[in-house]
């Protein structure tokens, strides 16, 4: 293929064409992140960047003349077979038209970083490239929002920018400065109100354990406070997990930070939840978190929410252990699934034998989650 992708995108993107118009992190200093460790943050050229769409626009056309041959005015199945058997490296694009052609996601980490008349203008060929788009998405950094005017975002509003997904992780500013995310609570607020004024859909994701055990009930007022004031259209819930390449592996070691367990994040998580008065979605898609049931529309969904919390905290001691260490090796998805006897007693099983082995469940658990990205 004739034009450049990065690897990361939110996983609700997963379908979406990516078009790469910065390579990699300008921060990249988070203590917790090791995404884009050792890679170095570069700028594309907006002649790069409509190089790339063109030669997507051309891996398009290839596609539909394939699509041609068989009769056929769209990609289908069939159509994809052939690509398949004849053309590989258009794929991506064959994919990307079968599910419709509509949805495209800007990479790599913080679009918003570009000066906005090169997004807009690069948005704005987008879209005349391809017709059928309907979403245009982005990652955007708080601090590279927060240099934007409004007039700005409206701008690239105007160009077809549909959602912003910003990284928040949390509202209390002891922590986001332990961190070291580059930004303050009031900057995620002034950045979150600009968004959303500027009628652009705003995405903002909360990390559960940023506090760790001596920060959580902080962490989850100060989070639940911002996002109130804020209130985005989605908040979406991911789950600390600490990578062993990850900066924060030291104050692990040395005992500064103690990484949050599964019973500790579903306090705070209620914590957090009890004082979040949005009006918008609360989406919990991460394999990393514990309660995957936590998500719904607001605010006609949060009893519900608050009620699948209560589920996990009120089991037995023994029954919360097994659903964390499930959950955790990937054998259980919802909570609901415990009541299945035959999965139920294959986690017991696990669970059993690692406590005849002297294994901390705690600790187990914890290690097999840095595994996961
Ligand atoms: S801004 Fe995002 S991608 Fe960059 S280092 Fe921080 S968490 Fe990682």
């Amino acid at each position: 293929m004739n034009f450049e992708q990065g690897p990361i995108r939110p996983p609700n993107e997963a379908e979406s064409l990516f078009v790469r118009l910065t390579r990699n992190c300008p921060w990249n200093k988070c203590l917790f992140c090791n995404i884009y460790k050792n890679k170095t943050f570069s700028r594309r050229t907006v002649e790069e960047i409509r190089n790339d769409i063109l030669a997507m626009k051309e891996a398009e056309e290839k596609v539909l003349s394939y699509a041609l041959s068989l009769g056929e005015d769209e990609v289908t199945r069939e159509v994809l077979q052939m690509v398949y058997n004849y053309a590989p490296d258009l794929l991506q694009i064959a994919f990307w038209l079968f599910r419709g052609g509509k949805n495209v996601f800007l990479q790599d980490a913080d679009c918003m970083i570009m000066p906005p008349e090169q997004l807009a203008e690069i948005i704005s060929f987008i879209k005349e490239q391809f017709p059928s788009v309907k979403r245009v998405t982005t990652y955007g950094r708080t601090k590279s929002i927060c240099k934007y005017t409004v007039e700005q975002l409206k701008m690239l509003k105007e160009a077809g920018l549909s959602r912003i997904h910003s990284g928040l992780e949390s509202g209390y500013d002891p922590l986001l400065k332990f961190m070291n995310k580059g930004v303050t609570a009031e900057e995620h607020i002034q950045a979150g109100l600009m968004v959303k004024e500027a009628g652009i859909s705003l995405c903002e994701y909360i990390l559960l354990g940023f506090g760790g055990k001596r920060y959580w009930r902080e962490h989850a007022m100060d989070t639940a406070i911002v996002l109130s004031t804020i209130d985005p259209h989605f908040v979406r819930i991911r789950t600390l997990a600490a990578r062993r390449e990850s900066p924060l592996q030291a104050y692990i070691e040395s005992g500064e930070f103690q990484v949050q367990n599964d019973d500790g994040l579903a306090m705070e998580e209620r914590l957090f939840l009890q004082n979040f008065d949005g009006t918008g979605f609360i989406v919990s898609d991460h394999i990393l978190n514990l309660l995957e049931e936590v998500q719904g529309q607001l605010p006609k969904d949060m009893e519900k929410i608050i009620g699948v919390v209560n589920s996990y905290l009120s089991l037995p001691p023994d029954e919360r252990a097994n659903f964390s260490l499930g959950r955790r090796l990937g054998l259980y998805r919802f909570l609901k699934d415990r009541n299945d006897p035959a999965l139920f007693h294959q986690v017991e099983e696990v669970r059993l034998s690692l406590i005849k082995r002297g294994k901390d469940l705690e600790e187990f658990v914890s290690e097999y989650m840095s595994n996961y990205l």
